[in-house]
């Protein structure tokens, strides 16, 4: 059983890198992305933010700008959204696109809000962070390219995937449930 999760797993992200390209062209003109509960607007194309590191310091605060900019990361069970249980949409803290859906949230226990998967595959980037004699997927914002944290194939299902995210990488926008 937990070889054909696996598999199941493998496969789909497979075929996520596979046609991660060519579903650039079929993407709906305007994306409204709608879970059980909880319906948001995703930019339909996302233009990329290039700002100096002087304009990111002069927006961000000092603990934001280490993470978002740095690669820092925040001390366990600091952040202010961990604990975070209400409905909403989780944005990136430097330009507000919307990353995580409260919906996908779930408690890791190791200190940083998680998440099993995003949004949309297109508003988050990922790179290989070999920093600290670790190979690790790094994940980071599509717009700005402020650095989220990173993931892991020890989530829960349905994608087996755990977004480890900073909170302050986070700002959250409570939304009305849906009668
Ligand atoms: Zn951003």
């Amino acid at each position: 059983m937990r070889i054909y999760i696996l598999s199941i797993i493998l496969i789909s992200s497979l075929l996520a890198c596979n046609t991660s390209t060519s579903q650039q062209t079929s993407v709906k003109p305007s994306t409204k992305v709608s879970t059980e509960n909880i319906s948001i607007d995703v930019p339909e194309t996302i233009t990329t933010i290039e700002k100096s590191e002087e304009e990111w310091k002069a927006e961000l605060g000092v603990e934001e700008f280490k993470v978002l900019r740095k690669h820092g990361t925040e001390r366990a069970f600091s952040g202010d959204l961990l604990e975070n249980k209400k409905a909403g949409v989780y944005v990136c803290r430097a330009c507000q696109l919307p990353l995580f859906s409260s919906e996908t949230k779930f408690k890791s226990g190791t200190g940083w809000p998680s998440f099993y998967q995003p949004i949309t595959d297109k508003a988050i980037g990922e790179t290989t962070d070999t920093s600290y004699g670790m190979k690790r997927v790094e994940v980071h914002c599509a717009r700005c390219g402020g650095h989220q944290g990173h993931v892991f194939e020890d989530g829960p299902k349905p994608t087996g995937l755990r977004y480890c995210i900073n909170a302050v990488s986070l700002d959250f926008v409570e939304t009305d449930e849906k009668p």
